[in-house]
């Protein structure tokens, strides 16, 4: 698997971070409470994360040839991407070892198994794990896993599937180790898309060297409770400063719901006043999920731009949000499916 190519090719700069980590990690760690910890990394009850045994701390960018900057300064590769560091109240995280231009690909991975539903995986999971190398048990053991109250101490397994899966494109489940070491913000910095079974995370503006990398876990289009109650799943409480303050939670609450009124009004008549300020509507939110980089939205809301504009006989305007959509498709991949769909989409304006 790609991943692990690239982990033996490295082994010695690995012992290098070991050593590196076992005197660089505060030994404070291990005692946080779970529910603040989104990605702890514990074996057979021992945190890890506070021997500095866990196999990621170090993590591996995937551009990269080696040349150490000094010795001395942390010992990141100069062409490293990202590494894995304490972050407070979350455990580990992951922070971009230099700075990131906006659309770079930070972190690219394969799942290491998939799946059609975690309620389908209770009798597959030990055979899928049993399947695994040794390396790539010991990467899966070392994600979060979050027991829910009242849950016996058994089927630890599922737990950490539970925990850490995504779905992807094709409506299966997958679990990606070291994706899975981002943490979640409510204001997140990147994209995390699934691509031909690979997930990539690209950064969605521009990120400074040692600033933490945030993806999130959840829809954002809503309000601080409503996001916090869709965390419980993973066991923590989120302590961004969109909800510190909840300032940000009108604007949001009034963009989920104008995406609901875009989305119901596809397919039904419509007025020439109701094309145009719907095509208002679409083009204000798209032009805040932009602006606040919830790139999980973008795609969705841009072709509702295009849609209610070409109703409403807007063609440049259908024209120039089918370019960004285009743009935003061709920075995943330029080759993938999806670009050329939006590239058809463009043409046919
Ligand atoms: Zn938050």
């Amino acid at each position: 698997m790609h991943v692990f190519r690239l982990c033996k090719t490295r082994s010695s700069m690995f012992i290098s971070w070991v050593v590196a980590f076992l005197f660089y990690v505060p030994f404070t760690l291990g005692s946080q409470p779970l529910h603040e910890t989104s990605h702890s990394c514990a074996i057979d009850g021992l945190s890890t994360d506070t021997l500095g045994l866990c196999p990621y701390f170090g993590g591996v960018g995937y551009q990269a040839s080696f040349s150490f900057e000094t010795e001395t300064e942390e010992a990141i590769p100069r062409d490293e991407v990202w590494v894995v560091r304490p972050s407070p109240g979350k455990g580990r995280g992951v922070f971009a070892a230099q700075d990131i231009a906006r659309g770079t690909h930070i972190m690219e991975e394969r799942p290491l198994f998939t799946g059609y539903a975690i309620a389908d995986m209770t009798s597959d999971i030990e055979t899928e794990f049993a399947q695994l190398s040794a390396e790539q048990q010991t990467e899966y053991l070392s994600c979060h896993e979050h027991k829910l109250q009242g849950e016996p101490e058994s089927g630890r397994l599922l737990r950490i599937l539970r925990s850490n899966a995504y779905t992807t494109q094709e409506g299966r489940i997958a679990i990606y180790p070291k994706v899975a070491l981002i943490n979640h913000s409510c204001q997140p910095n990147v994209l995390n898309a699934d691509n031909q079974n690979t997930r990539i995370i690209i950064a969605m503006r521009d990120i400074v060297k040692g600033e933490e990398i945030f993806t999130t876990y959840i829809p954002l289009l809503m309000h601080t409770a409503d996001r916090n109650q869709r965390l419980y799943q993973y066991g923590f409480q989120c302590q961004c400063e969109a909800c510190k303050t909840s300032e940000s939670d009108p604007r949001r609450q009034q963009a989920g719901m104008d995406l609901k009124e875009l989305e119901t009004a596809l397919g039904t008549g419509l007025s020439k006043a109701d094309k145009q300020s719907l095509t208002a509507k679409a083009e204000e939110l798209a032009r805040y999920v932009e602006k606040e980089g919830f790139a999980d939205y973008f795609t969705k809301t841009s072709n509702l731009v295009v849609h209610y504009a070409k109703l409403a006989g807007l063609k440049g305007k259908a024209r120039r949000w089918a370019r960004k959509s285009l743009d935003h498709h061709s920075m995943i991949d330029e080759d993938s499916a999806d670009s050329q769909r939006a590239a058809e989409i463009l043409a046919s304006i």
